[in-house]
């Protein structure tokens, strides 16, 4: 079996510590946009109860917990398909999945932001959505993007040799 790291080399895929850098990165920056969203709403209930006005504190260390978080959402789709042949990519690669988690995890984001929904979990949620959001997007602009539902991908036969590249 090609090993994945020649794999990636070959195919201009991203390596672990890329994909783990935009995970963190993303969920912690959306983690901050609604942190600032809520304390944007804070404060209009604040003036309309003539109460004076704070400044936006952003927990640093409360994103970077979701950006944690994050890294896990981007790794579930290579634990549970791992780029070891150049057909790796099935369902958990999918244009189909991208569209349902993307939808899920846009609303939810925007729920955190409108207060309509809170709390520690709501929040590391959102990290593992824009964690996973963060590997479809990648994945999909290198050479081999992604397949549209990935139902009908074949995995390779087991014990078949495929060209090793150094
Ligand atoms: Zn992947």
């Amino acid at each position: 079996m090609l090993d994945s790291y020649a794999y990636r080399c070959e195919f201009g895929q991203m390596n672990g510590p890329q994909h783990d850098i935009l995970g963190f990165g993303v969920s912690a920056v959306m983690d901050l946009n609604a942190q600032h969203e809520t304390w944007h709403l804070e404060q209009r209930r604040r003036a309309m109860c003539c109460l004076p006005q704070e400044r936006f504190k952003p927990d640093l260390l409360a994103a970077a917990l979701v950006g944690l978080f994050g890294i896990a959402g981007n790794r579930i789709h290579d634990a549970l398909e791992p780029a070891e042949h150049p057909n790796h990519r099935g369902f958990f690669h999918s244009w189909l999945l991208f569209a349902v988690i993307g939808r899920e995890t846009l609303s939810h984001h925007q729920r955190l932001c409108t207060g309509q929904t809170s709390g520690t979990e709501a929040r590391l949620l959102n990290g593992i959505g824009w964690g996973s959001c963060s590997h479809f997007a990648s994945d999909a602009t290198t050479a081999k993007s992604l397949p549209i539902t990935g139902l009908f991908f074949s995995p390779p036969r087991r014990g078949r040799r495929v060209r090793r590249v150094r």
